[in-house]
């Protein structure tokens, strides 16, 4: 079994992003820079943004948080979305999720330009993704496509087993495996809560995405000897013994699943890290645009 390391990996590649940028700032053009926007005080949603802040000083990007209240109307959001889309000092921005329930996520989603959707949510960004154009990808699918190329894992004729059919993570992550691209040519079965028996399906898979946010919900008795298994899930679990309060758990049972697989990423350190610098690829893409 060989561990893919996403922590790892995502510190080689932050290493080659700030050798980048030292390179575009010597040549005098632009220092990429994201903007993210947070609203409301979510605890989770307060230390990812944290983490993409510190991931652009890490590199050298610049970078900016906006921080709004809870109570921030669906109105004062748009407007400062359109002010970000008009600011030619900033290439893309995000706005963290999720957002209070009294603001239309979609609707804000589809108010970023398509040209600073470095999330990829922006349905344009979605529909160039599906025919293979050049985009943005969404962040979680793109890591996860970065280190099985960094980890030169062949996937051309395997089957392709997701778990999970959210617009973030199970839904692109089954087209982009399905491409005709380098990573990908994969035959794919898309999973979801209506799936009978879905078994039947992972003993069949090759390589099996989990993204359900289910702790431990992939055990040992439903992966076949051999399989690649990328474990997206993040949930946060209650545990005294830690200073924080809680542990976070994947989707994978990573004890008993681990020894069957050629290859597994552990949680944490896992795709976690491979989304943050996702993200960065994604801004640098922006700021060359
Ligand atoms: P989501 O929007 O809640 O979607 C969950 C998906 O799981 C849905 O498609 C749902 O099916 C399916 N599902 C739920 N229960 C199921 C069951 N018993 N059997 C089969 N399918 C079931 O979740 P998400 O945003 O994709 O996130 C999934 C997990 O990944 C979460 O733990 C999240 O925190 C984590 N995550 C991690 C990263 C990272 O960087 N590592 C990034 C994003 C998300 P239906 O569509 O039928 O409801």
């Amino acid at each position: 079994m060989t561990l893919l390391d996403g922590k790892k990996t995502a510190q080689a590649l932050q290493q080659e992003l700030a050798e980048e940028v030292k390179l575009l700032q010597a040549a005098g053009d632009k220092t990429p820079h994201l903007v993210a926007v947070l609203v409301g005080n979510d605890g989770a949603s307060e230390s990812y943004v944290a983490g993409k802040v510190q991931d652009c000083e890490n590199v050298g990007f610049q970078s900016t948080l906006i921080r709004l209240p809870a109570t921030t109307t669906e109105a004062e959001l748009l407007a400062q979305i359109e002010a970000l889309n008009n600011d030619s000092s900033v290439d893309g921005f995000i706005v963290q999720l999720p957002l209070p329930k009294h603001i239309d996520a979609e609707k804000v989603t589809q108010a970023i330009s398509p040209a600073k959707d470095v999330d990829g949510f922006h349905p344009v960004s979605v529909g160039r993704m599906a025919k293979g154009l050049p985009t943005f990808i969404s962040a979680t699918p793109f890591g996860i496509l970065k280190l099985l190329e960094k980890y030169d894992i062949n996937l051309t004729g395997k089957h392709a087993v997701v778990l999970g059919r959210s617009q973030i993570v199970g839904s692109p992550m089954s087209i982009l495996l399905a491409r005709n691209a380098p990573v990908g040519n994969c035959t794919v079965t898309l999973c979801h809560s209506k799936t009978p028996d879905i078994s039947k399906h992972t003993l069949q898979a090759d390589i099996i995405v989990v993204a359900l946010g289910i702790p431990e919900f992939l055990k040992a008795d439903m992966v076949r000897e051999g399989a690649i298994v990328i474990d997206v899930g993040i949930t946060r679990v209650a545990d005294d013994t830690k200073k924080s309060g809680f542990r976070l758990v994947g989707d994978v049972d990573f004890e008993s699943v681990a020894p069957k697989c050629a290859y597994i990423t552990p949680v944490p350190g896992g795709v976690g890290p491979m989304t943050r610098v996702a993200l960065l690829y994604n801004t640098l893409l922006a700021s060359k645009k």
